[in-house]
């Protein structure tokens, strides 16, 4: 089995989380709260955390978001990264209070002075940029350049941005090249891979509801890391917040890139089952939300493919005849359960190995 190599990036820092380089890949999400709305935003915010969460987004559509920054990262434990558009005094508010990264374009804040301005404020504050690219959002020019939005068009408006922050002697960014399309982001990636070693932020943008979003970004973001390219993502979902951050760990997960938590491999089921797996999984999934240590479980309905998978996992269960399972414990038969125990077991399994 090839490894995935992944592309030499340089390494930024957004707070106390590395991007790039060796680090981790980072899991991202962002707020849907009003920012100024403090309390409904942390709250928010440690949800998010307790799935994981590395970096959080929140918008800074006015003053009173921007300022209500130095609250809400004073109580929360990941770093926040502020979203700011074609405004740039909301860039120099966020980063003086407490933002750790500020998403911005260089490109709609209004020329070189704005940007020197911003960089000179994410200098003295120790904030990282982000260049965000979006496929919706290029700038006249390059649309009657390229006819319509492209892979190319939004490349070039990476790089020309890009270059706006080196003019100021400022490289602590990292860009992401968003579409909706994920054929055409996966192609803006590769090309922006290419041509910079800046670390790169995946995401397909407006991706959709729980399923059609994540399907489209397990493709997309998916190939891309399958290439060994980005060092962050986010799995932009409209879904409950936490969804997004799940989801973008089942990415990783599947590609052997970063593990957290349990690891349910369950099977489809058959007439061969001999419990109700989908109740059980459903379950398990909910009551090992909080474990974050690495393990596997093999949650499978019978003897066919039941004692295979669970030969390779931390814990597992089969489905037996007459509603007797067999426990599987580090890959070996250890005892059976009536299946109303199923899960009690596995819970309690699980929790005391973590514990
Ligand atoms: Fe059916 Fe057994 Fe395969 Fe599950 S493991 S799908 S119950 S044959």
């Amino acid at each position: 089995m090839e490894k995935i190599i992944r592309r030499k990036s340089r390494q930024i820092m957004v707070g106390k989380v590395a991007v790039g380089g060796d680090a981790p890949i980072t899991v991202q999400s962002m707020t849907n709260t009003l920012t100024s709305d403090v309390k409904a935003t942390i709250e928010q915010i440690r949800r998010q955390e307790l799935v994981g969460c590395d970096i959080t987004r929140c918008s800074c559509p006015d003053e009173d978001s921007a300022k209500a920054l130095k609250e809400i990262t004073k109580a929360v434990n990941i770093p926040v990264v502020a979203d700011i558009h074609f405004d740039y005094r909301l860039g120099l508010l966020a980063a003086d209070n407490g933002a750790a990264c500020l998403r911005i374009n260089p490109g709609n804040i209004g020329g070189a002075d704005r940007v020197k301005e911003v960089v000179k404020a994410a200098k003295a504050n120790g904030c990282s940029i982000r260049i965000g690219v979006n496929g919706g959002s290029l700038d006249k020019r390059l649309l009657e350049k390229y006819g319509e939005p492209t892979a190319d068009a939004m490349v070039e408006s990476a790089l020309e941005q890009a270059k706006m922050l080196e003019d100021n002697d400022f490289r602590e960014f990292k860009i992401s090249v968003k579409s909706s399309n994920t054929l055409m982001m996966i192609d803006a990636y590769k090309k922006l891979a290419a041509a910079c070693d800046y670390p790169l932020h995946l995401g397909v943008t407006e991706a959709g509801g729980l399923r059609a979003g994540t399907v489209r970004s397990a493709i997309g973001i998916g190939s891309l890391l399958m290439a060994g390219i980005g060092d962050t993502l986010r799995v932009s979902l409209t879904a409950d917040v936490e969804e997004e951050v799940k989801a973008g760990y089942e990415i990783l997960k599947a590609l052997d890139l970063r593990h957290r938590g349990v690891r349910i491999i369950s099977c489809p089921t058959c007439a061969r089952r001999g419990y109700n797996v989908q109740k059980t999984v459903e379950e398990l999934e909910t009551r090992l939300a909080h474990i974050t240590k690495p393990l596997t479980l093999a949650v499978m309905g019978c003897v066919v493919n039941g004692p295979g998978e669970s030969a390779h996992s931390d814990f597992g269960v089969c489905g037996g005849k007459g509603g007797e399972n067999m426990i599987f414990i580090a890959g070996k038969p250890a005892y059976k359960v009536k299946s109303e125990n199923i899960v009690d077991e596995l819970v309690r399994l699980v929790e005391e190995k973590v514990s």
